[in-house]
Formats: C-alpha cells, sequence, structure tokens
C-alpha cells in the first residue's frame, strides 16, 4: 500500500554521535530492510510524473506496493545517494520487485510488456531455486557457493561440449581443465628443463642424459586434475548445492531446460539466474582447421609428444604455449599476423619476443594461414601449412607434425536461447553487457566472467565478481567488482608481470611529455653462477609527473630483488 502522502519523515533514525559511516550503513541496512520486506518497493518523488505513472501501473495490476517518497522524508537526498550506490540509479522512480531491481519508469513498462514483470511478481517460492548458475568454471563456482553459504538454494549446470578433436573434462571450467592451471604445470616442467641445466654449474652432477617424456608428465598432470575437478564436486556437495552435468538453455523467462550428455532433459526455474559460460578457442574458418589442427582445449591432454609444432597465433595463450613446448625441446614456430601481446606495453612484448627467439623459437612474421594438409596420419602425424604474407603476394609452405591454433575465443553465448528472454548480446563479439553490479539489460539475468564485455579475462577477476555478485544479491553487502589495476602475467620463459597501464596508453592518456619513465635491467643472483644471460631481466615503472610521480610497475622478471635492483635509470 503507498505512503499516505504530506507526511515529511526522517528514514534513517537521528541518532547522534555515530560516525558518518556508521549512519550510512545504518541507512543502507534500512533501505536493503524495504527492498527485502516488500513485493513491490517504489522509491519515488511525489510530485514526478514518471514515478505516478508507475504506481498506477501497479494499481490497474492489482498489486499492492510500498513507495517512499524521497521529497517527503529529511535525509531523502542521502537515500537518493545510497540507492544510486546499490543500482547505479540516480533517478525515481526506482523501482524493485520480489528483491530485484528492475529500475526506472522506462524499464518497467517495458518489462510490462514483455510479460517479464508478471514473472517477477510470483513469489520467490514459486520457483525451483532461488539461483541458478550456468557454467561450473571460476566465476560461476564462486558465485554459487557464496550464494549456497548465504543460505540460498542453488544449482549449478555446467557442460563441456567436446572440442572439434573430441576432448573435453571435467568440472571447474577452462582455468582448472584446459587453462590457468595445466598452463602452468607444464610451464613449470619447462622451468625445470631450465633448472636442471644450471644445477650442473651449482655443483650437481648428473651421469644419465636427461630428456622429457610428454606422456609421463600430461599422465600426472590429468591425474591432479581430475583431483581438482572431484574436490569441486565434492565441495558442491558440501554445501548442498545441487549440480547437474548439463547444458543449459533458456526457454522462456525464469525457466531453463538442461539436456545431459544421453539427451535427457529436465526443465528447472528460478528467480534469478548468473550465466558464467565463458570461452572457447576459435578457428580459422580455412580449409584443413577443424579436421587437422588442435587448439589449448586439446593440447594438455594431448596422449602424445606433439613434435614440430607450429602456433598460430601472438597473444597469451599463443606464447605461452609455445613457450613451454620449446622449453622441453621441442621444435616450435609462432605465426604471428601482426604484433607481439596487442594490448600489452609493446616493449616489454618485444623483450619476450627476442628471450623466446634467443633461446629456440622460430617467429614467422606478418603472415596467416590459407590450408592445412594432411600428409600422413600418426601421432603425431605430419601436415602442410600454405599460409600467406599480410603485406604482399608472397606465399610460403611448412611441414608440422602439430598446428596449434591460439587466435582468440569465442564467448559461449549464441546457443543458450538469451533470444528468448531478450537479454542483450554484443552481435558482433558474443560479449554480454552488463553494469557495474554485473546486471544485464533483464533485470533478474546477471552475468560473470570472460563473456562479459569489456571486463578482464582473467580467473581471479572472474572468482572476485562471481563472489561479490553472491554477496550483494543475497548477503546485504555493497561491494563491487573492482576492473581496474588488476595485475596479470604472462608465463612466457622469460615471465612477464605488469600492472597498470602501458606506456602506449598512458601516452594516449596522459601525454608524453607529463610522463617519466625509470627503467632498469638487472641480472637475478640465481642467475649469476647459473651463467644466464646478464642483460635481459628489465623493469619498468611509467610515472605521472603531475600526480606525484605515480605510476604502474612493469616488470619483465623471473624474481624481483630489490637489492639487485637500483632504479637509477631515468628518460
Ligand atoms: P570458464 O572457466 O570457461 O567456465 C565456463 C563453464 O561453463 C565451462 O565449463 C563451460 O563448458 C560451461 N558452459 C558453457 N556453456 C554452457 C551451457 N550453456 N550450459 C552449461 N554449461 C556451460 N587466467 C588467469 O588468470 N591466469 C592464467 O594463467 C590463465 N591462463 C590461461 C591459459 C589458457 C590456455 C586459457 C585458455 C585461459 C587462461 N586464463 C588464465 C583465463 C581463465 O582460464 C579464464 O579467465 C577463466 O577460466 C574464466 O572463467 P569463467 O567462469 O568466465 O568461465
Ligand atoms: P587474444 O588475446 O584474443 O589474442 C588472439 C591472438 O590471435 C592475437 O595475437 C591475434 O592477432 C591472433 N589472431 C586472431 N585472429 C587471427 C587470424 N585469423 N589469423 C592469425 N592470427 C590471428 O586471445 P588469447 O591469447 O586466446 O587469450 C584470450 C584471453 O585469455 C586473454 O585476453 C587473457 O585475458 C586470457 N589468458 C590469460 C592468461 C594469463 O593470465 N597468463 C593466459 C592465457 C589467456 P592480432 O594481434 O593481429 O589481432
Amino acid at each position: 500500500m503507498s505512503s499516505p502522502p504530506g507526511r515529511r519523515a526522517r528514514l534513517s533514525s537521528s541518532g547522534t554521535g555515530r560516525s558518518s559511516s556508521e549512519a550510512s550503513e545504518e541507512l543502507r541496512r534500512r533501505l536493503l530492510g524495504l527492498i527485502e520486506g516488500n513485493r513491490v518497493m517504489i522509491f519515488s518523488k511525489s510530485y514526478c510524473p514518471h514515478s505516478t505513472r508507475v504506481k498506477e501501473l501497479f494499481s490497474s495490476l492489482g498489486v499492492q506496493f510500498k513507495v517512499l517518497e524521497l521529497d517527503q522524508v529529511d535525509d531523502g537526498a542521502s537515500v537518493q545517494e545510497m540507492l544510486s550506490e546499490i543500482t547505479n540509479q540516480r533517478t525515481v522512480p526506482n523501482i524493485f520487485v520480489n528483491k530485484v531491481h528492475v529500475g526506472g519508469c522506462d524499464r518497467t513498462f517495458q518489462a510490462h510488456q514483455s510479460g517479464l514483470l508478471q514473472k517477477l511478481l510470483q513469489e520467490d517460492s514459486a520457483y525451483d531455486y532461488d539461483l541458478i548458475v550456468i557454467g561450473g568454471g571460476s566465476g560461476g563456482l564462486a558465485c554459487a557457493q557464496e550464494a549456497a553459504t548465504l543460505g540460498k538454494k542453488v544449482m549449478v549446470l555446467d557442460f563441456v561440449v567436446p572440442s572439434p578433436q573430441g576432448t573435453s573434462w571435467g568440472l571447474g571450467g577452462t582455468c582448472v581443465n584446459v587453462g590457468c592451471v595445466p598452463k602452468k604445470l607444464m610451464h613449470q616442467a619447462a622451468l625445470l628443463g631450465q633448472a636442471l641445466n644450471d644445477s650442473r654449474k651449482f655443483g650437481w652432477e648428473c651421469s644419465q642424459q636427461v630428456k622429457h617424456n610428454w606422456e609421463a608428465m600430461t599422465e600426472a598432470i590429468q591425474n591432479h586434475i581430475g583431483s581438482l575437478n572431484w574436490g569441486h564436486r565434492l565441495s558442491l556437495r558440501e554445501k548442498s548445492v545441487v549440480y547437474i552435468n548439463a547444458y543449459g538453455k533458456f526457454v522462456e523467462h525464469h525457466k531453463i531446460r538442461a539436456t545431459n550428455r544421453r539427451g535427457q532433459e529436465t526443465c528447472h526455474t528460478a528467480a534469478k539466474f548468473v550465466i558464467a559460460t565463458g570461452e572457447r578457442p576459435r578457428y580459422l574458418g580455412i580449409p584443413g582447421d577443424k579436421e587437422y589442427c588442435i587448439t589449448s582445449d586439446d593440447l594438455f591432454s594431448l596422449p602424445y609428444c606433439p613434435g614440430k609444432t607450429l602456433v598460430v597465433g601472438a597473444s597469451y595463450v599463443a606464447l605461452e604455449c609455445a613457450g613451454f613446448l620449446s622449453g622441453l625441446g621441442l621444435d616450435v614456430t609462432v605465426m604471428v599476423r601482426s604484433i607481439l601481446l596487442r594490448g600489452f606495453d609493446q616493449e616489454m612484448a618485444e623483450r619476450v619476443g627476442s628471450y623466446m627467439e634467443q633461446h629456440g623459437v622460430k617467429f614467422l612474421r606478418k603472415f596467416i594461414p590459407v590450408t592445412v594438409q594432411q600428409l600422413e596420419k600418426g601421432s603425431p602425424g605430419k601436415l602442410k601449412v600454405v599460409a600467406k604474407s599480410t603485406e604482399g603476394p608472397e606465399t610460403i609452405e611448412g611441414i608440422y607434425n602439430t598446428v596449434l591454433l591460439a587466435i582468440g575465443r569465442d564467448s559461449c553465448t549464441r546457443k543458450m536461447g538469451l533470444e528468448k528472454i531478450g537479454v542483450k548480446v554484443n552481435e558482433k563479439s558474443g560479449k554480454i553487457p552488463v553494469n557495474d553490479v554485473e546486471q544485464t539489460n533483464v533485470p533478474y539475468i546477471y552475468a560473470v566472467g570472460d563473456i562479459l564485455e569489456g571486463k578482464l579475462e582473467l580467473a581471479p577477476v572472474a572468482i572476485q565478481a562471481g563472489r561479490l555478485l553472491a554477496r550483494r544479491l543475497f548477503g546485504g553487502r555493497l561491494e563491487k567488482c573492482d576492473y581496474i589495476n588488476v595485475p596479470t602475467t604472462v608465463f612466457t620463459p622469460l615471465e612477464y608481470g605488469c600492472c597498470g597501464l602501458s606506456e602506449e596508453k598512458a601516452i594516449e592518456m596522459y601525454k608524453k611529455e607529463h610522463l617519466e619513465v625509470y627503467h632498469t635491467l638487472f641480472w637475478p643472483l640465481e642467475w649469476t653462477v647459473a651463467g644466464r644471460d646478464n642483460n635481459t631481466c628489465y623493469a619498468k615503472i611509467i610515472c605521472n609527473k603531475f600526480d606525484n610521480n605515480a605510476g604502474g610497475l612493469r616488470p619483465l622478471l623471473p624474481s624481483l630483488s630489490s637489492s639487485v635492483m637500483p632504479w637509477h635509470y631515468q628518460r
């Protein structure tokens, strides 16, 4: 029922002697109390015609609602401020239905027209679950487990569509199965090879000839991944999260169809949904690519040593895989369409590349493959690759045992019925735009992780976003995921860790003359006795002169020791 007009009230209690943070915490709790305690909550201004239209709409539907007129309470301005923090919307009316933030007048009328409002008005108890998470990777699992810890009834759907080579895996998503974890372990295997060489200088006498066994490494890594898959299943069970190994597709508002690998279907409803379906490797779309090439989805469980390998692509995945394959002793060539590590500081990217080149990786720059043809079957077989220059008519060909495509990843958003419920997807990229509380344009649908438009594709970011989202949805918390200045590492043979802006981006944003760049070459102590390159490890700090020389650190280093790293160079 609407509040009686004309009475001037104060929403927050007027206690004295409290700090402003305590007062704002109390106000936040009271607002969340109103949102949670009322089926329809309208924050309004009594003279606002849009607010009046919305109230008339709910009255015409015979739905009772609670109104807080911000112009009729003493602390209306603070309420408006807090609402903008909670919802990212400053304007009135600001409407919640069954704890879901619908938005303002236009969005409420759109929701009414599409039938969504009527669905939202159903009580939460009308649904099977409080939350269904689609995708059991980094973001999805973090969100599901946090929501369950907060007492909610949660389901997770996870399904791996096999790669064109037939590879599939267990629960945990990309990072655990075909990303960070096996990548880092294979990188470690390569570093150990280097350490074996170094060890002789440190007095270790190895009489046997040392060689690497791909099958033994892969089996050990896959066993470890199997234990992580099991750990995730156990952890969901302990938190009473229902897990189904099935592919999720929306069939109507609040309803999803789950299809398992035997084609059996079940339908499930929830008050809220989180989409966390991640990405899968892209293919070139040239003759022979899906038949004969592999991607990172296949590499980490490849049952045989890949042999002489062509890696196509020049970003994170490409350079990391090329780096460890070469470190394991394989003949590796990287085919680069344009530049190395687009988006990263180009001076650092070139240093990463030149170290790889000096240590045996070949680079074919400004070429793209046009056909891949099988010459011989086998494990591995033999493939002929024809490539053309991006700068002229020149073509080249080469024979490889394995061609690894690492040319980017496509979002898994196109085959899950999002059009049925009106979730906006960027047509070109397949990414889902969300506001700063990870809410899509359909109020009860949220999204986290790699599928988000304009956000970082990193496992810890997906985890943090998923966890904070659950806390905001079910734990009365406000903290949002901060996507700015997230540190990252590229695990190439010479590791590259960075945080903040690349030099190119800093120049674009602040102008060259406003920047001071400090840099240094250094020789890590561990490399000295080992007799490794002494003019290779490099660090730089890019500072804004007008911001007290604040800056970001962009070091290129296997281990950073301040005692051997004087910052005495300046340019
Ligand atoms: P994912 O982990 O991809 O999980 C999505 C899950 O949803 C998958 O299991 C998928 O099969 C499932 N799914 C998809 N559609 C449906 C559907 N309709 N129904 C049911 N289930 C569905 N990040 C780092 O931070 N550090 C690293 O070192 C690093 N290394 C990487 C190395 C490689 C080779 C790759 C490819 C990635 C790497 N990443 C790294 C990135 C990291 O893996 C991702 O950022 C992270 O896994 C994204 O998590 P997510 O929850 O968005 O999706
Ligand atoms: P990406 O960053 O999108 O890079 C794609 C690469 O492939 C680029 O070098 C691109 O070249 C090239 N390419 C694209 N289309 C091509 C074509 N048709 N022919 C030849 N080359 C082509 O993709 P990614 O390396 O797969 O990484 C995806 C995401 O995973 C990253 O954004 C990252 O966040 C995450 N990741 C993180 C880590 C880590 O934290 N260590 C490791 C791996 C992945 P151009 O530059 O010419 O476009």
